[in-house]
């Protein structure tokens, strides 16, 4: 007798990302509420399963869902708004002043709204944000079902969000009590960076992590100016100091990373922080490049991030995994560093372990969610296909992303959004350009 179920998906190639990382050919996954339930050879799944609908990826490779383990999502609103400038010019003359002006409800939920389409279009089933206003975030997420660890952002000095580091912590917490038993909806303090959050708030919030058992995220490391600026006003690397102040652990997500000494690394392992990767945000920034070769003999969790579209500019897993393979390897000389099986892995599973959520989901694997991603490589972009991982990594694009599960529900089906409606995106882009012009 066959088991009732939801969904199979039988699927040429399938990248799992569990342990062995292995390839399977002709295998299919059985879905039940939202779960992978089993994992096997297409005869098997056939005889032991009836399922209310069927999909035959028969020239595509599924793998898990994208985790974009670092962006400021509603800066959709923000792409292309300033360009070519370095980070503190791109950050104080541009971006924080338009922040200033424009922030709001509307504008968190409508810029996230355009970020989740422009996400789950690409294969993203999970992003980790870190914005204002991370009600407007919860409820963007909620409305469409892609699953979020949404920060809660704490600066020292007054926003539209907050007057000071006391009440973003207080505002984020009414937060997380508000969305906190929501099944795809995770949460961290994102303190900004170690140069806007003083010591005693950051002490503050390494208590209230482990007391509510929640995750840290904040910019490190991001440049060398960074650095050598906190080493002249408080004598300490960012990291070290961060280190004394109690808030590194493997509950730790430090983001970009570039400006890296030996000691840096063996702290970051010792301590079991998880280092989040933004390639292109770091190359268009001119901001540095994370040594990911050491970072990885040093045997570091490595999570891939697009950081906002404001700074990369686009929310492109695909596309990051390639610059991620290609800058590790100019940047270590080394043309095997970063595989783009590792790069993968990072895309994926790697995020899953930095977000705390690897119970949850992050590879194909029994007993987790059903958040997946196919690419139909029968493109001639991507022919012939020797290696289904390498030609994903260095050869398809995200235009090839044919079909989306968030939690088993279909997002995407044959290259179009299900449940989003694209020419509202267009609207909503239209309507906060001609704001932002003036
Ligand atoms: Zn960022």
């Amino acid at each position: 007798m066959s088991q009732s179920i939801d969904q199979l998906i039988f699927a040429k190639w399938i990248f799992t990302a569990d342990h062995n990382s292995e390839v399977l050919e002709n295998y299919g996954i059985a879905i039940h509420d939202g779960k992978i339930i089993d994992v096997d050879q297409h005869e098997n799944l056939k005889s032991n399963y009836s399922a209310k609908q069927e999909f035959n990826l028969t020239e595509h490779i599924l793998v898990p869902g994208f985790i974009n383990a670092h962006t400021h999502a509603a800066m959709n609103l923000l792409k292309g708004y300033a360009n070519d400038l370095p980070l503190m010019t791109w950050l104080e003359q541009h971006i924080w002043p338009a922040e200033g002006k424009w922030m709001s409800d509307e504008f968190v939920y409508q810029g996230t709204k355009l970020a989740i389409a422009e996400m789950l279009k690409g294969g993203t089933t999970c992003f980790n944000d870190m914005y204002f206003m991370p009600h407007q975030t919860a409820e963007a997420a909620l409305d469409t079902g892609i699953r979020t660890n949404v920060g809660l952002t704490v600066l020292d000095f007054p926003t539209k969000w907050g007057k000071d580091a006391d009440d973003y912590i207080t505002k984020g917490l009414e937060v997380y009590d508000q969305y906190k038993h929501h099944p795809t909806i995770n949460f961290s303090f994102a303190p900004h960076a170690p140069y806007t959050v003083s010591d005693e708030p950051l002490k503050k919030i390494a208590t209230l992590a482990s007391q509510l058992d929640l995750t840290i995220q904040m910019h490190m490391h991001e440049t060398q100016h960074e650095v050598t600026e906190a080493l002249k006003n408080t004598g300490q690397r960012p990291l070290a100091r961060l280190h004394q102040l109690g808030l590194l652990s493997p509950r730790f997500q430090a983001v970009h990373m570039t400006a890296l000494d030996e000691q840096d690394i063996e702290l970051a392992a010792n301590e079991g922080i998880h280092l989040i990767h933004c390639p292109e945000s770091n190359m268009k920034l001119a901001s540095g490049i994370c040594p990911i070769d050491a970072v990885n003999q040093a045997g570091i969790n490595i999570a891939l991030g697009t950081d906002g579209s404001a700074s990369n500019n686009d929310l492109d897993m695909i596309g990051e995994m390639r610059s991620a393979a290609l800058l590790a390897k100019v940047g270590s000389g080394k043309a095997d560093c970063f595989s783009a099986k590792q790069v993968l892995a990072a895309a994926t599973l790697g995020g899953a372990k930095a977000l705390g959520i690897d119970e949850l989901c992050g590879s194909i694997e029994q007993g987790k969610f059903a958040d997946l991603c196919a690419v139909d490589l029968s493109h001639i972009a991507t022919q012939p296909v020797f290696d289904p991982v390498s030609q994903l990594v260095y050869s398809a694009s995200r235009d090839q992303v044919s079909h989306v599960w968030t939690s088993g529900k279909l997002q995407v089906e044959n290259f179009k959004l299900k449940h989003i409606d694209e020419n509202e995106c267009r609207s909503i882009a239209d309507h906060w350009r001609e704001k932002l012009k003036n």
